[in-house]
């Protein structure tokens, strides 16, 4: 129960690891907004999976590469819960294609979701987070930020800056009781890898040192501990869930 009373934001809160973030902070107790773009069926089986444990959670639609849009989905949660405790920036996508055949949609894309808004919405909930001192920010990056991996080079441009944005934003939020941290998950099984990770599951694996694929709950955890008070004096890092793949040099 180490989140209650908190009220959390988890953007993408329907898509594989998404899911599995809202379920693990309502398990914890935190109220939990659940935001996507696309599928409102989706969300809102996940917030019947909450309500039906006994948690609190609401569905709020957001397209987080529209600052309008994304300022709307925290006044509504303002309005709703009087405050927000926790921000999960989760919303990803890909659009992988070797570089010199990446068309400048594909590129842009991917830079709008998984960069701009993160800082869309982490410019939303600074004042509302100030106004109480306190506040967890988790950017969800990816160890393709720091291992490159080919035909990813925009999902790899717009993980590794989302790092430094979190660095960055750590410290300049800190006086203000923000805690900004990431986490950067390996290999995990959900709709966006499973396709890649089946044409390529031996190589991957043998790249892998506990020798098995993520689970969606293994980033999660993470998530729900750097976003509870056991992470007080935990800022600007960046926490790698990969069961230790990209760690090693040479062969394993
Ligand atoms: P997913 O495709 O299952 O879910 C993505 C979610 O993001 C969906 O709910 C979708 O509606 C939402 N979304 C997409 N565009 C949006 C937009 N413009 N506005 C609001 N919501 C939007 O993907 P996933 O595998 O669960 O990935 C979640 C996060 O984890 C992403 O940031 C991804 O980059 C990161 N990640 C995933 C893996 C992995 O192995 N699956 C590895 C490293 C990092």
């Amino acid at each position: 129960m180490k989140l209650a009373g908190r009220v959390a934001i988890v953007t993408g809160g329907s898509g594989g690891i998404g899911r599995a973030i809202v379920l693990g902070l309502a398990a914890e107790k935190a109220a939990v907004v659940v935001s996507n773009r696309g599928s409102r069926e989706d969300a809102e089986s996940v917030v019947d999976e909450v309500c039906a444990c006994g948690g609190t959670a609401a569905y709020v639609s957001a397209d987080v590469t529209r600052p309008a849009a994304v300022e709307k989905m925290v006044s509504e949660v303002i309005e709703r819960f009087g405050r927000v405790d926790i921000l999960v920036n989760n919303a990803g996508i890909s659009r992988d294609s070797l570089l010199p055949l990446m068309r400048t949609a594909q590129w842009q894309e991917v830079i709008d979701v998984n960069l701009s808004g993160v800082f869309y919405c982490t410019r939303a909930v600074v004042r509302p987070m100030a106004l109480r001192r306190s506040g967890a920010i988790i950017n969800i990056s990816s160890i393709l930020g720091e291992r490159p991996w080919r035909a990813h080079v925009n999902y790899s441009a717009a993980k590794a800056a989302v790092n430094a944005l979190t660095r960055a934003s750590a410290v300049e939020l800190a006086r203000f009781g923000i805690r900004v941290n990431a986490v950067a998950p390996g290999f995990i099984l959900t709709k966006m890898t499973r396709t890649a990770l089946e044409k390529f599951r031996d190589r991957v694996l043998a790249s892998i040192p506990l020798g098995d694929f993520g689970q969606p709950e293994d980033v999660a955890k993470a998530v729900a501990f750097l976003a509870s008070d056991d992470a007080r004096y935990i800022t600007g890092e960046v926490l790698h869930v990969t069961g230790g793949a990209g760690i090693a040099v040479g062969p394993l």
